[in-house]
């Protein structure tokens, strides 16, 4: 079983949909398709039930986050169904507004809170703002947070690391040499996979990442720890099912076997 922890399956147009959808069922890809607001994470929830192996979960993205800041009460029965949070977090690399990213703080933080009053995992974006971003973990005293994407320095890389936070490694293992080092010193119990798609391949490469991209991390990340795909592709399943309760556990294996 692959896993695919952050994808964005509500972004993809017309027949990718149904090709995405496809192709996630005959390669076995557990993807769980993080939100952007409100309105992504009821495509989600809808795309959801035509695929056994999707499971949507909510978050606002911290480039939403300024249009929530002051609607943070309407946000909680969203997050008290969803099984995780994601995408949330903070970035003040490509924002660069300082109202914007008081917004951001403010929302963040308000997921932070009710992430550990109803104990979830949190999925984050931590794009040009790692500090912030393990000051408040620690602050709000998280202990199941999964850093997607990391780009940040490489010393607070391991900082993140004693925490015991877990870290996914995407499609850049193809080509970023960063992403390579961040594969190979990644203790084997704090990695997972991801894909981003269809966004993270199309601000790349111009062509929509598909979810069987997955595959060719995990062969990356074989090749780089000098070890068998399968071996990588279970202890990353493994990883996935450590880290979630024994409830949560429960949950994602019935929505494998009993498409909603
Ligand atoms: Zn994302």
């Amino acid at each position: 079983m692959f896993l695919d922890i952050h994808t964005h399956l509500d972004l993809y147009e017309g027949k990718m949909m149904d090709l995405a959808l496809g192709e996630i069922e005959r390669n076995r890809i557990f993807s769980v398709s993080n939100s952007m607001d409100f309105i992504s994470y009821r495509k989600n929830c809808d795309l959801a039930k035509k695929c056994k192996y999707t499971l949507p979960i909510f978050g606002i993205h911290p480039w939403n986050a300024h249009l929530y800041a002051d609607k943070l009460d309407s946000l909680e029965e969203y997050i008290e169904e969803s099984l995780m949070i994601g995408e949330i977090g903070l970035d003040y690399h490509f924002v660069k507004d300082t109202h914007q990213q008081i917004a951001q703080r403010r929302v963040f933080e308000f997921f932070l809170n009710e992430a550990k009053r109803l104990n979830k995992i949190v999925i984050l974006h931590t794009k040009g703002a790692e500090d912030d971003v393990l000051r408040m973990l620690r602050h709000y005293n998280i202990e199941r947070a999964i850093i997607h994407w990391y780009s940040g320095p490489i010393e607070k890389f391991f900082d993140y690391l004693r925490e015991g936070y877990v870290f996914t490694i995407g499609f850049m293992v193809l080509y970023s040499d960063f992403i390579r080092v961040m594969a190979r010193k990644l203790p084997v119990n704090q990695l997972l996979t991801e894909t981003d798609n269809p966004g993270g391949l199309q601000w790349y490469s111009d062509r929509a990442g598909m979810p069987i991209l997955v595959k060719d991390i995990v062969g990356e990340i074989a090749r780089i720890r000098n070890e068998n795909k399968e071996e990588i592709e279970n202890n990353i399943w493994d990883n996935f099912m450590q880290i979630l309760t024994y409830d949560e556990r429960n949950v994602i294996m019935s929505c494998m076997k009993n498409p909603r």
